[in-house]
């Protein structure tokens, strides 16, 4: 085992998460060191949207300029490592200084002050051959994100049964605000649930709306899907069902079945750590109501804190529907708030 890298703060995750909040240390001229083990949640889109100043920018692109800028700004203090964090661990010893100890993947150790996990979320998909290959690409699962792009063309909504209870909400927002973008054919595909039964059709969400879904000349194919491939062209999914029947669109919307945390993350996430099992989404729990700063369940991120004291998190691994704006937002408010509480031992100190 090498030497001991000692910080202030150690980020673990190189999203926009990680990479905001090791911008908002930075600035306060205290050491900070950020892992990057390269597993995006949004790998493989190649534009991004809702970023304002960066509309259709590469999200590699955007994680590329927030790295270049703290290389460019902070490398005083500020020290990047491609790699994996393997092990994390908070130490006992209160007269130490240093609370926390890491390992990464090259055996080296890190002793930090105060922990930032920004480490994601992992999508669960539907098991249907293709769809992971167009994930992030021509199936896309949120209007602000992608959704503009499919305007005035044929468009499907795929509903799984895995996503039962929350189907409803989903053929709400397809009639609420899918609509405004005058798609020409408008396909509802329930994989297997038979919309012409009560039951497929309240495992699918239509059965409150079904009147208005007919109404507004929604196709409904109930038939599964055997495959979802890109045309040659490029320029459409050519989705072929288990009967031998095919339509082609340019592009589809699905939302994920489930969510777990990144699948580099899972070693440090334990119920051990956390001193808390993780939360529906896969996601790090916030504290508990006693501990929270306002005394009310934190909402998209006003509490960056875990139950373990020194330890934040930000971004999706604690929050699954914040996008690339709202976890910018985390990073600083978590690495603000390790700031403060690093300020306020140092002071007990004096
Ligand atoms: C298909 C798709 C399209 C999207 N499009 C948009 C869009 O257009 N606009 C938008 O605003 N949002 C979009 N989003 C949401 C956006 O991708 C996320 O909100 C954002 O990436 C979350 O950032 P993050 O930093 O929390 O996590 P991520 O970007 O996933 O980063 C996680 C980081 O943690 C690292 N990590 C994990 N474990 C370890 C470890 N043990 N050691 C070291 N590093 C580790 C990973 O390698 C990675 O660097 C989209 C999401 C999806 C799924």
């Amino acid at each position: 085992m090498s030497l001991v890298t000692y910080v202030d703060l150690l980020i673990v995750g190189g999203g926009p998460a990680g990479l905001s909040a090791a911008t908002a240390f930075s600035r306060l001229k205290r050491t900070c060191l950020l892992y990057d083990s390269g597993v995006y949640r949004n790998e493989g889109v190649k534009h991004a949207h809702l970023i304002s100043g960066y509309e259709h920018c590469s999200p590699s692109d955007f994680r590329s300029k927030m790295k270049e800028d703290l290389l460019k700004y902070y490398s005083d203090t500020f020290e990047y490592r491609p790699g994996r964090i393997t092990n994390l661990r908070k130490l006992d010893d209160q007269s130490k200084e240093w609370d926390f100890e890491a390992i990464d993947d090259q055996e080296r150790l890190i002793s930090a002050k105060k922990v930032v996990l920004a480490t994601g979320l992992k999508d669960r998909l539907p098991d249907i051959q293709g769809v992971k290959e167009q994930w992030g690409k021509k199936i896309i699962h949120c209007i602000f994100c992608h959704g503009t792009e499919t305007a005035n063309a044929p468009f499907a909504f795929l509903l799984t049964k895995a996503n039962a209870p929350m189907n409803p909400k989903l053929v709400e927002s397809m009639l609420k605000l899918w609509r405004s973008l005058n798609h020409t054919d408008k396909y509802i595909l329930t994989h297997g649930m038979d919309f012409e039964t009560e039951q497929g059709r309240k495992d699918a969400g239509l059965e409150e709306k079904y009147d208005l879904i007919k109404k507004l000349g929604y196709k409904i194919i109930s038939t599964p899907i055997r495959s979802i491939t890109e045309t040659v062209s490029q320029n459409a999914l050519e989705i072929k069902f288990e009967d031998g029947k095919q339509i082609q669109v340019p592009a589809m919307l699905l939302f994920p079945e489930g969510f777990s945390a990144n699948e580099h993350a899972t070693s440090l996430l334990t119920e051990d750590f956390l001193e808390d099992k993780l939360a529906m989404f896969g996601t790090i729990a916030p504290p508990s109501k006693e501990m929270s700063m306002t005394g009310l369940p934190p909402r998209m991120g006003d509490d960056p804190r875990t139950n373990v004291h020194g330890l934040f998190w930000a971004g999706n691994s604690g929050s699954a529907f914040a996008n690339v704006t709202i976890s910018l937002a985390q990073g600083q408010n978590a690495a603000v708030m390790a700031g403060d509480q690093i300020g306020e031992e140092e002071m007990k100190k004096l």
